[in-house]
């Protein structure tokens, strides 16, 4: 085991010292793929890399995935595995997930003890949320047709190796929003003579804030930040237009929906009350990442069998998973996994200075084959 979690940690700092944008991960898709093959696992390369491995004669397959894009971050680690890429760093543990997923495929493919079909999905673009969609655009659900989904994401902060999660909501939607406001702009000394747009838009910043606090349940959990207000004015020119931008989360689709509707509610009366002209978006980049509660305990028992501490029902996530794409076809679960309490590991995730627990990779791989065997297991379907 000891040469298992060498071989992890150099594999690990390979992806490490070449990080790659979303959609650019050239080199990482080959990388993976050379590893896959090194192994004689069946491979496809498109928008991802999805390798499939099949043991016994049952005909049941599970899917698991792994993300492997990094960020454009500079990365202030001074390690020898530091980025060789300026400026774009694995700030987020894709390396890590990436690795530990690779080694699920090794102690899988030397030991295929497990009756089924196991499906590898290496995902690209998880940060702009939209490697999931792209591999499923592509036809990877209908080519490669599993019956359960799974990912994790390393988790900075607790002890190494711990998992949580739980039924249900587990990451929060990410959606943006964006008012326009038209008016008549005009010198300052007259604002009478015009519809000047700075003000409506102040009194929409915080009419925005009522729909947290006053409109939804107070158990709704739901963010609204306003993060920029764009005017044209000028000192002594009051503005003829504003734009006001901002992102929303939400715990559901109906709070995501009632989100939308009460903005463009609100967008209206203020149009009304000050005689300009208020256009709204809004854009859902991340839907809600809901798990359901069977995967979820097969997660649970699977960790406690090899003897991880699990927490079956943490409280979800507020930040959000494009992994919630997957799981929106086929049912699934997402978990979070300890990656340590101390220096860079504990670090927050996208911090310049965070780093994946290199630690953690030999204990995500064999969750994931343990997983694999207790849902593939020989001698039959497992019971649900
Ligand atoms: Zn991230
Ligand atoms: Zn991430």
């Amino acid at each position: 085991m000891e040469k298992f979690a060498e071989q992890l940690r150099e594999l690990r700092h390979e992806f490490h010292r070449h990080p790659e944008l979303g959609f650019q991960e050239n080199w990482t898709k080959a990388r993976i793929a050379a590893r896959l093959e090194e192994l004689e696992i069946e491979t496809h390369v498109g928008a991802g890399v999805v390798g499939v491995l099949r043991a016994g004669k049952g005909n049941r397959a599970i899917g698991l995935r792994a993300d492997f894009d990094a960020l454009p971050i500079t990365e202030e680690n001074d390690f020898s595995y530091r980025s060789e890429n300026e400026g774009v760093m694995h700030a987020c543990g894709h390396d890590g997930h990436t690795t530990m997923l690779l080694g699920a495929a090794e102690l899988l493919s030397k030991d295929p003890d497990f009756d089924g079909t196991v499906v590898f999905l290496f995902q690209p673009n998880e940060e702009h949320g939209l490697g999931a969609k792209a591999m499923i655009d592509e036809g990877v659900l209908q080519r490669f047709p599993i019956d359960e989904v799974y990912g994790a994401h390393n988790l900075p902060g607790e002890p190494v190796g711990r998992v949580s999660t739980r039924p249900g909501i587990i990451c929060y939607s990410e959606s943006l929003f964006e008012f326009e406001i038209r008016g008549r702009g005009g010198h300052a000394s007259m604002p009478h003579v015009g519809r000047e747009t700075l003000t409506p838009g102040a009194e929409l910043v915080l009419a925005l804030q009522t729909i947290v606090a006053r409109k939804l349940p107070p158990s709704a959990g739901a963010v609204v930040s306003v993060t920029e207000f764009i005017t044209d004015g000028q000192r002594n020119v009051l503005p003829g237009h504003t734009i006001i931008k901002g992102d929303t989360r939400a715990a559901s689709p109906d709070d995501r929906r009632a989100i939308e509707s009460y903005m463009r509610d609100i967008g209206a009366g203020i149009a009304a009350s000050h005689g300009v002209e208020v256009k709204v978006g809004f854009r859902t980049e991340f839907i809600e990442a809901v798990n359901d509660a069977e995967a979820a305990g097969h997660v649970v028992a699977a960790a406690r069998t090899i003897g991880l501490e699990a927490d079956g029902n943490r409280k979800p996530m507020t930040f959000s998973e494009d992994f919630a794409n997957f799981q929106a076809e086929v049912p699934g679960c997402f978990l979070l996994i300890g990656n340590g309490t101390e220096g860079a590991n504990a670090r927050p995730l996208h911090a310049a200075n965070y780093d994946f627990n290199d630690d953690l990779l030999p204990i995500g791989a064999k969750l994931w084959a343990e997983l694999v065997r207790q849902r593939l297991s020989l001698g039959g379907r497992t019971p649900g």
